[in-house]
């Protein structure tokens, strides 16, 4: 698949294989629920045979897998090769007159355009190779499915027949593996130029790499380019001070290109006076950590439901006044949501703007935990039109700083905004909050262990909720500047 995305990641996993950079936690993260996945899908084929040997060892997989073919039962990630290519679907299932059917099991909630070219390989390799295949599946995960007591494999994934749908890959396969050698081939690394090849259909591992000669302030980093960035990369336009005169821009563009050429923050007081004004005291800062399990762990909830598991919340009774803090973390043994509502709701009282950052995220969970615990339904009703969404100033440019180049997220906008940000945590985004409290789920963790997970949980947490302080404080002095100290 790295070779029909781009020529120079292929060559470089074949010549140069020490200069991929390990996975990313978030891209690990992905990695250890498809695992995961995999697992539970083996449930489907309760007479399966595991292979059982390591990915490096191709020729002792290949023997392996012969002799547990003739068996006629059900092989887990069974390899063979033809035509220089080597295939190890998740899946070779036995089907009528010695035929067998290729599934290849997916984390998604849909069949994709790559998992397509995936199965087609799989199918040339395994016909060419010697075995008949009638059918191709794609056994993706059914997120309409919701867990009541045991998870059911047969009602969490939905296989989908693509046979039909992979005659076109197929027919490219010969061709493909043949262009593909030629680049294994080359002595050179070829000089592949970037493009949105690099984050689709995924984010190239050598992405640092590759984009590391553009300039900071580049075009890709202007707000709601997407690909388009690309073509003036092409066109040798890197920098966005040196954009040609009369592009047409949007207001938001506009905006951020004025800031990165005089160097300074925009400010649209007037936008500004009006979101604090609509802030009604007391203000109750509330941030959740959620999980998103593609398995779902707790009763009720469907694959890739947000579950929280954590919250902070400050609360200010009256402009300038004290904050004070209040948290909760789940016990990492059951499902958290009951008693964090528990706890929340006498805390967010009864009125006063509850302000999040994104605030469409925390309102949509707890929409689903009141449909979930329906006491608290009538709680929510009221409690829902009280939500501000701290991001519209930042998302709307009302604020701009170049250093946000082109973000408006609550890292970036906290030090460009407040002077600092995130230094010193271990627990640096919602990605890595929600690994760590999967590694309190499995109770492998030592005391020790558990003690600093929970610790860097709280810590990370607390800080979203103060960095909504900080930045409603500071917006308030971008308006109402403090009085110069007396000389
Ligand atoms: S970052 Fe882009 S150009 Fe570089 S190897 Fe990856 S896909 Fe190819």
């Amino acid at each position: 698949l790295a070779g029909l995305q781009c020529d120079r990641l292929l060559w470089t996993y074949y010549n140069a294989r020490n200069e991929i950079p390990p996975p990313s936690e978030a891209t690990q993260a992905i990695f250890d629920q498809g695992h995961l996945v995999g697992q539970e899908a083996k449930k489907l084929f309760p007479e399966g045979v595991e292979v059982g040997t390591s990915y490096t060892d191709i020729a002792g997989t290949i023997s392996k897998s012969m002799e547990v073919l003739k068996d006629r039962r059900p092989v887990f990630e069974g390899g063979l090769s033809y035509g220089g290519a080597y295939a190890r679907a998740d899946v070779l299932a036995p089907a009528p007159k010695g035929a067998w059917d290729v599934v290849e099991v997916k984390s998604s909630t849909e069949v994709k355009e790559i998992n397509l070219e995936d199965v087609a390989l799989q199918r040339y390799v395994y016909e060419g190779a010697g075995l008949k295949i009638r059918k191709c599946y794609v056994c993706h995960i059914n997120n309409q499915y919701e867990r009541h007591g045991e998870v059911e494999p047969e009602e969490l994934f939905t296989r989908t027949d693509v046979t039909d749908d992979i005659a076109e890959p197929l027919a490219c396969v010969p061709e493909n593996l043949r262009r593909m050698a030629g680049v294994i081939g080359l002595k050179r690394r070829p000089e592949t130029a970037i493009g949105p090849h690099c984050s689709d259909p995924y984010e190239c591992p050598l992405y640092e790499e590759c984009h590391k000669y553009l300039p900071p302030h580049n075009v890709l980093t202007l707000v709601r380019m997407g690909v388009k960035g690309y073509d003036l990369i092409g066109d040798g336009i890197l920098d966005i001070k040196k954009l040609p005169a009369g592009m047409k821009l949007s207001g938001a563009q506009a905006i951020q290109v004025d800031a990165v050429r005089s160097g300074k923050p925009f400010i649209h007081s007037k936008e500004i006076a009006d979101f604090l004004s609509g802030l009604e005291y007391p203000l109750y800062f509330l941030d959740f950590e959620t999980l998103q399990p593609a398995i779902p762990l707790f009763e009720g909830t469907r694959p890739y439901q947000q579950v929280p598991f954590q919250f902070s919340l400050h609360v200010q009774e009256r402009k300038g006044g004290r904050v004070k803090h209040f948290g909760f973390l789940g016990d990492g043994r059951s499902d958290p949501r009951s008693e964090l509502l528990r706890q929340l709701k006498p805390l967010l009282g009864t009125s006063g703007s509850v302000v999040a950052y994104n605030a469409p995220f925390e309102q949509r969970c707890l929409r689903e935990l009141a449909w979930a615990f329906p006491p608290f339904a009538s709680w929510w009703d009221r409690l829902e039109p009280r939500f501000v969404d701290l991001l519209a100033p930042f998302r709307s440019f009302h604020y701009y700083h170049p250093k946000q180049r082109g973000s408006a997220s609550l890292k970036v906008v906290l030090p460009a905004l407040c002077g600092s940000g995130y230094e010193g945590y271990d627990i640096a985004d919602g990605g890595e909050a929600s690994q760590a409290y999967l590694g309190l789920t499995t109770g492998k963790l030592s005391r020790v262990e558990e003690r600093k997970v929970r610790e860097d949980l709280e810590r990370y947490c607390k800080k979203d909720t103060e960095a909504m302080v900080q930045i409603v404080e500071s917006l308030g002095e971008l308006i109402h500047p403090l009085d110069p100290p007396p000389s």
